[in-house]
């Protein structure tokens, strides 16, 4: 490279003065086929990318190549944003490999984030740029840490938002069905009642970017998912996190939880198992978010023995193609969530399968991981779309998603702020 030697020292005073960079303007000009903007397919369209912003998004006959840019061309394949995974346990494996409770109780929380760094790269190489962490599920503010070293490009993976410990409800969450003379370590953080303002407090203190709180859980009489918080208490959860700039979100299966939930002023309902029509039109005139986690449903019945496509689907299958069904008739947002950890990190994409295949219209799963979610998360204006101005986030998948929904796990390209991490 030649340089001469005033503007080197010109820009090492730079350096010295702002910390500028001392690299050179990356430009890439990406054309396909395609291209999904978060919300429309183009034909024939082009992407330009300067640094780690997207500068130009159009017609290929419009768009002239800038000087000195990269070309990166991918015949029969569709260009979108880089997508947003909404439901994610970085610090979790799947279920057939290790149950939850033995993750839980006896691997340490070291070994946990060790095995997340995987996690966090797998995801990110499977076009999933962002992701929001639900919990660590016993592995205390690791994900806290594990943003960090993202973020200081230690290792890779998506940018994240997390929720550290989660709060359950005293009794509620497990791991359960141990001598009750010990002191079990639960998944989530117990607290209750006035003790919420502290927990909340507490967990934002040490790195939450949101509350994520666990509105029902399995401990009916029956095993049957029941409320585990008031009405009050999920509004004072939700009122200490808002002074904060944060928000509260909701696992939530049963009908009286999500309905708490949502009139306490939860931004999304994560699982939502038992949504009807009523309810789904209650979240949708909240502007609440639906993460369906149909794939965590899935997988896990098919754990333990559901033989999909051979053996008649268990109860809670049939129960969750209906409810999906009548949130998508309630008009409800339903952004892409599926509760990934329960299967392989990398995997993501089977949830969007699953929401085609359960019954959602097929551009509306492309755009549920992308705008939908980016709404969801109020990163709109920044990510989920691909428009001038927007962060470089910018993936390119083989074949035709909006045809073949499967297409989505064929990832060709994947560029993270500018960077590009897979280009094959
Ligand atoms: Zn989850």
């Amino acid at each position: 490279m030649k340089m001469s030697y005033p503007k080197y020292f010109i820009s090492l005073a730079f350096v010295l003065l702002f910390g500028f960079k001392l690299t050179a303007q990356t430009k890439y000009y990406i054309t396909a086929p395609r291209l999904f903007d978060g919300e429309i397919m183009h034909k024939d369209w082009a992407l330009i990318i300067e640094n780690n912003k997207i500068i130009t998004v159009g017609p290929i006959q419009q768009i002239n190549v800038p000087d000195g840019a990269i070309k990166v061309n991918y015949p029969n394949a569709t260009i979108m944003p880089g997508l947003i995974e909404g439901h994610s346990h970085l610090m979790l494996y799947p279920y057939n490999i290790t149950d939850w409770d033995t993750q839980v109780l006896k691997e340490a929380d070291a070994y946990r984030t060790v095995r997340a760094t995987v996690h966090a790269k797998n995801t990110l190489l499977a076009g999933f740029t962002t992701a929001r962490d639900l919990g660590t599920e016993g592995a205390g503010y690791a994900d806290v840490a594990l943003k960090r070293a993202i973020n200081e490009g230690i290792v890779i993976g998506p940018r994240l938002m997390v929720a550290g410990r989660a709060i359950v409800a005293t009794g509620s969450y497990g791991p359960k069905g141990y001598d009750t003379d010990q002191e079990i370590m639960l998944g989530a953080e117990p607290a209750d009642g006035n003790d919420l303002i502290r927990v909340v407090r507490d967990q934002i203190g040490k790195g939450a970017d949101f509350i994520k709180v666990y509105a029902d859980y399995r401990w009916g009489l029956n095993g049957d998912d029941r409320p585990s918080f008031t009405l009050d208490e999920l509004k004072l959860i939700n009122e200490v996190t808002r002074s904060s700039g944060r928000v509260m979100v909701c696992h939530a299966k049963s009908k009286e939880a999500i309905r708490r939930a949502v009139l306490a002023g939860a931004e999304t309902i994560e699982h939502g198992d038992f949504i009807d029509l009523e309810i789904g039109k209650l979240m949708k005139e909240h502007n609440v978010t639906y993460m369906p986690t149909i794939a965590a449903v899935d997988v896990i019945s098919q754990y333990r023995g559901w033989k999909k496509g051979v053996t008649d689907p268990p109860s809670n299958i049939i129960n969750k193609r209906k409810s999906f069904k009548e949130a998508i008739a309630s008009g409800v947002s339903i952004g892409m969530g599926g509760d990934v950890g329960v299967f392989p990190h990398g995997d993501n994409a089977l949830e969007m399968e699953l929401m085609v295949e359960y019954g959602l219209p097929i551009m509306d799963a492309l755009k549920a991981a992308t705008s939908v979610n980016a709404r969801a998360f109020h990163l709109e204006g920044s990510l989920g779309n691909l428009k001038p101005g927007y962060i470089a986030d910018v993936i390119v998948v083989d074949g035709d998603p909006s045809k073949n929904i499967s297409d989505m796990k064929k990832v060709k390209f994947v560029m993270k702020e500018g960077v590009v991490y897979l280009s094959k």
